[in-house]
């Protein structure tokens, strides 16, 4: 079968079986194509829940697809490739955030949304990459614990100065592997450019940058900007699809580590699979396990 035909028939059959398929930004434009919400872990969460479908496939790593079930758990929630995991979000466990909370009293737990559900039941606030800033400055405690992530954490104490913060020192090994060194080259090799960066980036890369911000921030920036061309600081799908949407504009890639190659493992035949019942793995999550981290979230949902 031809990818076209197999997209075909995954259409067919979504629709035959009531599936709802989302894709994250970071898989391949296949995926995205036979895809009926693109975006960003949150955001397809949020999708997810309008959605009427009773049955979700959530291409992407497993913590989304917690996220979705948590969020709607009266549906059937696949992940296309069971070996779809985050490395970061299994960098702590839940013991070991109860080992930093005795450790750190005063603070509250806040965590990035890539971590496990069985995590989040420890933690007392979830937050995105877009929406940590906004949540944290709202939110009604001086001290914060912040993990896993110490790149982005330390974006957002910058932002924060009246708050005091502590980190674990975890992070995303994708957007850590570029360095200082990657950006002045690039920067070399495309004077013109503007060069946006994701957050989970190291400080000494995000300090170069015109913008740093989520992947939804950075593919708007690039929309919307009078400029013509970027230099891209997250996952390598991001340059792929913004390039097939601003065919006028270029974009370069920071540097070729920006692969995740977790993110690259669920293909369109895992989805096929997953609709004709022969591959995938459906998330069940126990009720307790589902209020427990639902709490933390619902607190960044009414942030
Ligand atoms: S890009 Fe980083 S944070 Fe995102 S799934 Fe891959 S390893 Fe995890």
């Amino acid at each position: 079968m031809t990818t076209a035909e197999i997209q075909e028939e995954i259409r067919r059959l979504k629709k035959e079986k009531d599936f709802c398929i989302l894709g994250h930004a970071y898989q391949s434009h296949d995926i995205l194509e036979i895809a009926d919400f693109t975006g960003d872990s949150y955001g397809l969460a949020l999708s997810a829940r309008e959605a009427k479908q009773k049955n979700i496939i959530m291409c992407g790593v497993r913590f989304m697809g917690e996220v979705v079930k948590t969020l709607s758990p009266d549906r059937h929630v696949y992940l296309p490739n069971p070996m779809a995991g985050c490395p970061m979000a299994e960098q702590l466990t839940r013991e070991d955030v109860i080992r930093l909370k005795e450790r750190y009293p005063e603070h509250a737990v806040c965590a990035y949304i890539n971590t496990t559900a069985e995590l989040k039941t420890a933690c007392d606030v979830i937050v995105t990459s877009s929406s940590a800033v906004d949540i944290l400055r709202n939110y009604p405690a001086d001290k914060i614990l912040f993990i896993p992530d110490c790149n982005l954490g330390r974006w957002v104490e910058k932002q924060l100065p009246e708050k005091e913060f502590v980190f674990y020192s975890g992070g995303c090994p994708t957007h850590m592997r570029v360095k200082k060194e990657n950006v002045l080259e690039s920067k070399k090799l495309h004077p013109d450019a503007e060069l946006l960066v994701h957050p989970e980036c190291l400080e000494e890369v995000s300090e170069l940058a015109d913008y740093v911000g989520s992947t939804t921030g950075i593919m708007a920036y690039a929309k919307k900007s009078d400029k013509k061309e970027f230099i891209i600081g997250t996952e390598q799908a991001i340059v792929e699809h913004l390039q097939f949407e601003c065919p006028d504009k270029k974009f370069y890639l920071l540097s070729d580590c920006l692969v995740c190659h977790n993110m690259k493992l669920t293909t369109l035949m895992d989805v096929y699979n997953t609709l004709l019942g022969n591959g995938g793995e459906e998330l069940i999550m126990s009720d307790e396990l589902i209020s427990g981290s639902y709490k933390p979230i619902e607190r960044m949902l009414n942030s």
